[in-house]
């Protein structure tokens, strides 16, 4: 099973990925993560990723997809996995086609509303050390600044900032909304409600992922 999220920056990918991976065992993979990952420890392709992130548009498709590739091999994919932030382009959408062949698809495209989305954006705060999120109106850590889980420094990510908000929206109705018809086409889009609680839009999206999981089983398909 392959399972993609589409939706705006600060739609709520990221934290739904993670709740569907806790329930149904799937790694989350973030191209956002992994990219960033990469600048950090200036591998090959990090270090061409790290002077394309950060300004709001996108990096390489061949740079993406070579992080992806690598990551996609690990075992830990096998039985299925959730991607969080690709497919970006048509472009990206067509190299997925040719990886790892032969996997059910389910897309889920989270709708939610734009002043909605640059307000999370905006209050977002990550751990520096172990990447986990936190907001600083809805979801605070217990002490200020500080990372729960880790015991991290919390930062704002650098495209967090008004002004890169503003270009990841542009590049994302310009060059990730043409997804929206390519997965309709196909038939396998779903659209969610993103504008409530994240528990309320997980409540949405299980149904159809148990539905397409029992179809998978009963054709005698991988997952
Ligand atoms: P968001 O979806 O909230 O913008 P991400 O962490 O997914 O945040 O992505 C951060 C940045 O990483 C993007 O603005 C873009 O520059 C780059 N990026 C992430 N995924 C891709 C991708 N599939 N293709 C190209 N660039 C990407």
């Amino acid at each position: 099973m392959r399972v993609i999220l589409l939706g705006a920056p600060g739609s709520g990918k990221g934290s739904l990925a993670g709740l569907i991976g806790a329930a149904y065992g799937f790694p989350k993979i973030s191209t956002g993560d992994l990219l960033r990952d990469a600048a950090r420890e200036k591998t090959p392709l990090g270090l061409q990723a790290a002077a394309q992130l950060g300004k709001g548009g996108l990096v390489d498709d061949a740079v993406v997809l070579g992080l992806l590739r690598e990551r996609l091999a690990r075992p830990d994919c096998r039985a299925g996995y959730i991607l969080d932030g690709y497919p970006r382009n048509l472009a990206q959408a067509k190299d997925l086609e040719t990886l790892d062949d032969g996997r059910r698809e389910i897309v889920f495209l989270i709708e939610t509303r734009e002043a909605v989305v640059i307000e999370r954006l905006s209050s977002r705060r990550i751990c520096s050390a172990c990447q986990a999120v936190f907001n600083v109106v809805t979801k605070k850590p217990s002490r200020e600044g500080i990372c729960d889980v880790c015991g991290g420094r919390l930062v704002q990510r650098n495209d967090d900032r008004d002004e890169v908000i503003a270009e990841r929206m542009k590049t994302h109705r310009q060059k990730t909304e043409p997804l929206i018809s390519f997965y309709q086409g196909r038939g396998i889009l779903h659209r969610v409600d993103g504008n409530g609680r994240l528990e309320e839009i997980f409540s949405a999206v299980r149904p159809v992922l148990d539905a397409e999981i029992r179809v998978a089983e009963a054709f005698g398909k991988r997952p």
